[in-house]
């Protein structure tokens, strides 16, 4: 790993602060466009070695870097919590288990995913061909991160990208730099090689040159204006990318559901992480027969939360990230006012507790035309609207530009799937909310504007890799029907190519089989002529 701060030729600062009381923590580089240049192609050599070793080395790097974890776990989730403003509780439960989890699933499942796989050609076959899919790692993996999730996300995906075969250069989120410093310590005392793993901090100008810099894939974590700027400047280069963008992720709450249980979820779905999760419930639809006991439930819930320092291990909620992501908060509250919601609980900062904390808050009364139902708020809110029938809450929950998860609450599992199934988000759980990003066997991404490509499972693994198709002619002593030249016979041949042989059927194909034979011997007979 290399600090930026080492090495970089940057004159810019950026301060680390501690949102929950605006201490300053540390200070880092901004990196220069030059040294990220430097950076990708050091990148690039690592990665000429990595992706030569076996996945058993590669396993014993990510095992050693959980094994580091594990021996700093209080330590980094302090961290985590002081520079995001996180309970340290959420640190722990919602970050380091989940990533640990992670790390280990493809640490011992990546060579079984990866492994040559032969694949059926149809008819093919009967030509004596065959094929195998081998997967080779693409090379520079460039991650870009939010600050929501400081840890998991971008250590999530290098460890993957490093299981893959790929080199990994990690440009942290400007409010969680200490956090992306953090990873890449982590693997150079698990015994990373100088350059695998890179760690170069930044704002929004070192992620620009990072994509400008061409490295073979970006997986981008962030705001859905920001996606756009990446897609359209990796398109210069035609790097691919992944992009994990924003939510509003609905809830539908059925009468027949367990509703002690629900009530629970809703609460934690919309208030962990103070509402700063991509996937937090941002729509809460609620069956009109059992709104009003509903909400009584919600707000005597929230009632019990304690606000304050995330470091506490009592603490509940905690500083949202950012002065500017309050602003949004306060501003979609105001919203809810004007268009005519009403607070049932919260609804301004709490200043008790200090500068960047808002007080987590039930909005009732709320339709799901409103703006602040449509534009992705980020924090503590838990705007409730009402269905009647089964049809109206989905059409509800499809009413958004966005898509990542949604969750469905019923007593019959039936139904819920059957509701599932017809909600257009990446994720959809049923009697479950939020949690499924915290499991990496399973895809992660979403529909619409909530992003494009996977992270997570075997198809995240896909991204990281190019599938190469091996193709061998096993009776490789005739020529092609359909090589030159071309006659009369070889259009007649491929007429019965498109009617029998493209039918899939072996029946119709043996239609063929004397055609076939003429223009063989048509083609031995030209090509001794
Ligand atoms: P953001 O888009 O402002 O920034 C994200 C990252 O992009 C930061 O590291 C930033 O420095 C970098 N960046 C900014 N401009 C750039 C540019 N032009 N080129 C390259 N990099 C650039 O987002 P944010 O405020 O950090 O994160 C909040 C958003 O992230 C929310 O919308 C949230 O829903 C989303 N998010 C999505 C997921 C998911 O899995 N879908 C997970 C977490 C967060």
């Amino acid at each position: 790993m290399t600090p930026a701060t080492e090495t970089t030729t940057a004159t810019e600062e950026l301060i680390s602060l501690d949102p929950a009381t605006g201490r300053e923590i540390g200070r880092v580089a901004i990196t220069s466009a030059e040294y990220v240049v430097d950076a990708v192609a050091r990148s690039r050599a690592a990665f000429a070695e990595w992706r030569k070793t076996s996945f058993t080395e590669r396993r014993r790097i990510v095992m050693k870097a959980r094994e580091v974890i594990l021996d700093e776990l209080d330590e980094i989730a302090r961290l985590i919590s002081v520079e995001s403003g996180k309970p340290f509780a959420e640190a722990i439960s919602m970050e380091i288990a989940p990533v640990l989890d992670l790390m280990q699933y493809f640490a011992r499942k990546t060579e079984k995913l990866l492994s040559p796989a032969r694949r059926g050609v149809g008819l093919y076959s009967l030509l004596g061909r065959s094929s195998k899919i081998v997967y080779h790692p693409l090379g520079v993996v460039g991650i870009i991160p939010a600050w929501n999730y400081p840890f998991a996300i971008p250590l999530g995906e290098a460890a993957m990208a490093l299981m893959a075969g790929n080199s990994v250069i990690i440009k942290p989120s400007e409010l969680t730099p200490l956090v992306g410093l953090k990873i890449g310590d982590i693997f150079e005392k698990a015994g990373a090689s100088k350059d695998l793993v890179q760690v170069i901090t930044g704002d929004g100008r070192t992620g620009a040159a990072l994509v400008d810099a061409a490295p073979d894939k970006i997986m981008f974590t962030g705001s859905v204006a920001t996606g756009k700027k990446i897609a359209k400047a990796a398109a210069e280069n035609l790097t691919s990318v992944v992009l994990e963008l924003g939510g509003k992720d609905p809830m539908i709450v059925f009468a027949d559901a367990n509703l002690e249980l629900a009530a629970d979820a809703a609460v934690w779905g919309a208030f962990c992480n103070a509402g700063q999760s991509c996937s937090s419930v941002e729509r809460l639809f609620v069956e009109e027969s059992i709104a009003e006991t509903f909400t009584a439930m919600l707000v005597d819930r929230v009632k019990k939360l304690k606000q304050g320092i995330g470091t506490g291990e009592d603490i509940s909620i905690g500083a949202m990230s950012s002065e500017r992501q309050l602003k949004i908060v306060e501003e979609h509250v105001e919203q809810f006012r004007r268009d005519g919601a009403t607070i049932a609980i919260g609804g301004s900062r709490n200043e008790s507790a200090g500068e960047l904390f808002y007080e987590p808050t039930i909005i009732t009364n709320a339709r799901n035309d409103m703006r602040a139902m449509q534009e992705e708020t980020f924090g503590p809110t838990l705007p409730i609207a009402t269905f009647k029938t089964e049809k109206e809450a989905i059409e509800l929950a499809n009413d958004s530009e966005f898509g990542l998860t949604a969750s469905v609450w019923t007593g019959d599992v039936g139904k819920g799937k059957g509701v599932a199934v017809q909600i257009e988000a990446g994720s959809v759980t049923v009697n479950e909310v939020l949690y499924t990003h915290g499991i990496g066997q399973t895809p992660w991404g979403g529909f619409k504007n909530s992003g494009r490509g996977r992270t997570h499972g075997i198809e995240g693994l896909m991204e990281l890799v190019q599938p190469q198709h091996i193709h061998i002619n096993r009776i490789a002593i005739l020529p092609n029907a359909w090589w030159m030249p071309y006659t009369p016979t070889a259009a007649k041949t491929f007429r019965g190519f498109a009617k029998y042989f493209a039918s899939g059927s072996i029946l119709r194909t043996t239609r063929l089989v004397p055609q076939l034979l003429r223009r063989i011997r048509e083609l031995q007979k030209s090509r001794k002529s």
